[in-house]
């Protein structure tokens, strides 16, 4: 029906740069494989710290113009993973980025923290609707650190999954359709303390004044809750941009990211300039669903048991 691809993945993300650094991988490998990959990312990422000097007059606080540059990235990186499905909720602008958590913007009007999370919901609905995943992606409950727009991602994915489904809500926004399976981002403990022990041991080579530690990673947790895993075929989680195609695409993708992200061979930082390890797997906590493999083995697609 509709002449939509078989598979369909669809991701929800706070800002853009989130899906390049958690999902860089996974959304490179499904659109090669014919998938349709359809991005929603909830703001312009309008209060994040402009990393490259020559934009530094981008940032909020001396002409507010990191927005509409943001979407230029997103739109370079989007290349990079050959991704062509992707939207801003409710339209670019719709929601502003809230800042860190007790900043002031939290509360300006049109922020994405302040926004009600069913009216915020209601446009994701529209997206469902129309794509009809079978697979849906995004953040943990804490949105993986604590970070507002991340928590109300989250918020919106799982209401808007909730509502798409239901029959009587809605029907201008299309027939219902229920998600088949949803993922929250993860990474296993082990892999990023290899990360930041290959860091270690990298010592003054590392192309970064600092060193991030594994706290400043989102998502982790123990290895056991990871349910799924996602990587060029034959490759190891360290060391993106070398491994293979995805994990090349994948820092193709976050270096497009360029006020945002700075990429250094397997490392990556951030406007703090402090190293982390760009990690060439990714990894998933199955939230909602039927695993689609044995109690105590990983997923090596998400797609898996669902039906076309
Ligand atoms: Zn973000």
């Amino acid at each position: 029906m509709n002449g939509l691809p078989a598979r369909r993945l669809l991701l929800v993300h706070a800002h853009p740069d989130d899906e390049s650094i958690n999902n860089g991988v996974t959304m490179a490998k499904y659109a090669a494989e014919g998938a349709l990959v359809t991005l929603v990312t909830c703001t312009l990422g309008e209060e994040g710290e402009v990393i490259p000097p020559g934009l530094a007059h981008l940032a909020p606080d001396r002409d507010d113009a990191l927005g509409p540059h943001r979407v230029g990235e997103l739109a370079a990186a989007m290349a990079e993973l050959g991704v062509t499905d992707h939207r801003f909720l409710g339209g670019p602008g719709r929601f502003r980025d809230s800042g860190m958590m007790g900043a002031e913007q939290n509360r300006r009007p049109g922020a994405f923290w302040s926004a009600d999370v069913d009216e915020a919901a209601a446009h994701l609905v529209g997206v469902i609707r129309e794509v009809r995943p079978q697979v849906l992606v995004t953040y943990d409950p804490d949105g993986g650190y604590g970070h507002p727009d991340h928590i109300q991602a989250h918020r919106v994915a799982m209401r808007g999954a909730e509502l798409a489904a239901q029959a009587a809500y809605r029907p201008d926004l299309g027939d219902p359709w229920r998600i088949g399976k949803i993922y929250w981002n993860r990474v296993p403990r082990s892999v990023v303390e290899e990360g930041f022990a290959r860091l270690e041991a990298a010592g003054a080579e590392v192309p970064f004044p600092g060193v991030a530690s594994p706290d400043d990673v989102p998502g982790v947790v123990a290895d056991e809750r990871i349910t799924a895993e996602i990587g060029d075929e034959g490759t190891g989680p360290q060391g993106a941009g070398g491994d293979g195609a995805f994990a090349a695409a994948k820092a193709a993708a976050m270096r497009a990211h360029a006020t945002q992200i700075a990429v250094e061979g397997p490392f990556f930082a951030l406007s703090n300039d402090l190293a982390q390890p760009l990690f060439a797997r990714e990894y998933y906590e199955l939230a909602a669903g039927r695993p689609g493999a044995p109690a105590g083995t990983r997923e090596q697609d998400l797609f898996a048991g669902v039906d076309a």
